[in-house]
């Protein structure tokens, strides 16, 4: 069995291989090789009675794991969102995983608590979040460290219940507790993450998913038609999340007339910023803050954008005594003489789980060893990098933007029908040199290209933009020859741009990228 000065050897050896597989991850192809199947067809149908050297299971990840793997930090990913990453939060998490403490209270690991408590009111100051979610403002709010976006929903839906339940109940004693329940409603736009859906469904209170506008977003007047409609028909709404940066087209919903209302109401306002949170950080989006000052909870994957890691999704509470009333349940053995400190949470009492991982220690080395400066200029890298695509996008006339650019994401397709635009992204995905995927919005089908990967360059945009304009011709011969040419003809292509020149020749085909 391996002793420690062997896991010495073990450890840096691991270490290196990262480095290696990080440094040379431009010379892959983004997604890999395999079929369905063939991975289980490799691996050992049983596991090994003796230890093995690690040297033999490194071999099999080389062979078999490593070949497997979609290249998520990959510059040539640029589907979804990202995995956000950096060096210091993959040793961070590498130390986590060493010191491997459990921090559900304050006893279990007085540092894990209390780091959490500190890191997260940095990133709520580095946010620019209202004062009612620190932890160290006079209210009892603060944030914490849930291990999704879908968990910090789920968790805001049940706080949300459990407290319109308790108020329901306080004005009318007469009604029964399960009355009350089956009374209650929650709202969404039909752009939201299945997520929220699905927080609805574990919760047992159905959302409503508002039609939003032109633009993808839910706006106030949508919000108040729909609930003075169910409160007439006796229903009893309880949330409403709003989406700052849809994961389709990262449309952002308009907080400040929902806020509002949401408030007038007594429904709790969630903000789901899983990505585009990162926003709230930079002049250029400081309008996204616009209406947080109303909402009762928010949450921002910091591993979608902000550098660290995955899983790390920071959640803040503004009332964290209302998410504790609702799932405060305790056992002698988790009892502590410190509890109930104000400023000092048991952070179990705020989340799903009991146990809970040390991710504030990958967080604090992160903001560390990138600093403020750092991580916004990597957002601005990202949201530079995302207008250069746009530029190619629009100086090309066979596409177009389908919806406006936000932070690193740009949704855009090919003019005319969703099987062109299928078949572009299914001819992309076959020839493996990017990722993307499509999203669809009231029956038009359009691609999403998203600045992703730890190192993704100008050059690595180039070269997206060149695979998509490769397999675009073929689509577009393809339809061409269906239509006996009569598509390639009402087309008026320009080539260029100021900042690069794309040489075709007669047939359309490529010749060059050219770009200064
Ligand atoms: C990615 C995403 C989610 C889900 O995030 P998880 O952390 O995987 O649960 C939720 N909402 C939005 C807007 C997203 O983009």
């Amino acid at each position: 069995m391996m002793d420690i000065d062997e896991f010495r050897i073990f450890g840096k050896f691991a270490v290196d291989y990262i480095a290696n597989y990080l440094e040379s991850i431009r010379s892959r192809n983004v997604i890999s090789d395999v079929n369905p199947g063939d991975i289980i067809k490799k691996l050992q149908e049983k596991m090994p009675e003796n230890p093995e050297h690690w040297r033999d299971v490194i071999k099999d990840l080389d062979s078999i794991i490593v070949p497997g793997l979609t290249h998520w930090q990959s510059p040539h990913f640029h589907g979804y969102y990202p995995a956000a990453n950096s060096y210091g939060s993959i040793v961070g998490e590498l130390l986590s995983a060493g010191l491997n403490v459990l921090g559900f209270s304050w006893i279990c690991s007085p540092a894990c608590t209390e780091l959490e408590v500190v890191v997260m009111d940095w990133l709520a100051k580095f946010l620019n979040l209202p004062q009612h979610f620190l932890h160290s403002s006079s209210g009892s709010g603060g944030g914490i460290i849930q291990g999704s976006a879908s968990e910090s929903i789920l968790v805001a839906v049940l706080a949300a219940r459990e407290q319109t339940v308790k108020r329901v109940k306080q004005e009318h004693p007469e009604w029964s507790e399960s009355d009350i329940r089956g009374k209650l409603i929650a709202y969404s736009s039909d752009q939201s993450n299945s997520c929220v859906e699905k927080a609805g469904l574990l919760a047992a209170v159905p959302f409503k998913l508002l039609p939003t506008d032109k633009d993808c977003i839910l706006r106030g007047d949508q919000l108040e038609e729909a609930m003075s409609k169910d409160l007439n028909n006796g229903l009893i709404p309880i949330i409403c999340v709003a989406n700052v940066g849809t994961t389709g087209t990262c449309a952002f919903d308009d907080v400040a007339s929902l806020g509002p209302i949401c408030n007038a109401n007594n429904i709790w306002l969630h903000v789901d910023a899983a990505y585009a949170g990162a926003g709230f950080a930079v002049e250029e989006y400081s309008h996204l803050r616009n209406g947080l000052e109303l909402a009762d909870s928010l949450n921002f994957n910091l591993h979608k954008f902000l550098m660290v890691n995955f899983d790390c999704a920071a959640m803040w509470i503004r009332d964290a005594n209302l998410v504790i009333d609702s799932f405060n349940v305790d056992r002698i053995y988790l009892k502590h003489q410190y509890e109930g400190l104000s400023k000092i949470p048991d952070f179990r009492h705020w989340q799903i789980p009991l146990g809970r991982r040390f991710r504030a220690l990958k967080v604090w080395i992160t903001l560390r060893t990138v600093g403020a400066q750092g991580i916004k200029d990597n957002i601005h890298k990202h949201m530079s990098l995302a207008e250069r695509f746009e530029n190619y996008v629009i100086n090309d006339n066979r596409f177009e933007i389908f919806a406006k650019r936000a932070l690193g994401l740009v949704c855009f397709r090919l003019k005319g029908d969703n099987d062109l635009n299928s078949n572009l992204i299914k001819k992309i995905t076959e020839n493996k040199k990017i990722y993307m995927v499509q999203g669809k919005y009231k029956n038009t089908n359009f691609l999403r290209f998203c600045v992703c990967g730890m190192d993704t360059k100008e050059k690595d945009i180039d070269f997206a933009w060149n695979e998509i304009q490769k397999q675009s011709v073929l689509v577009l011969q393809e339809a061409d020859d269906l239509l006996n040419g009569n598509y390639m003809k009402d087309l008026h292509i320009k080539h260029d741009s100021e900042k690069h020149k794309i040489m075709l020749d007669s047939e359309n085909t490529i010749l060059s990228v050219d770009s200064n």
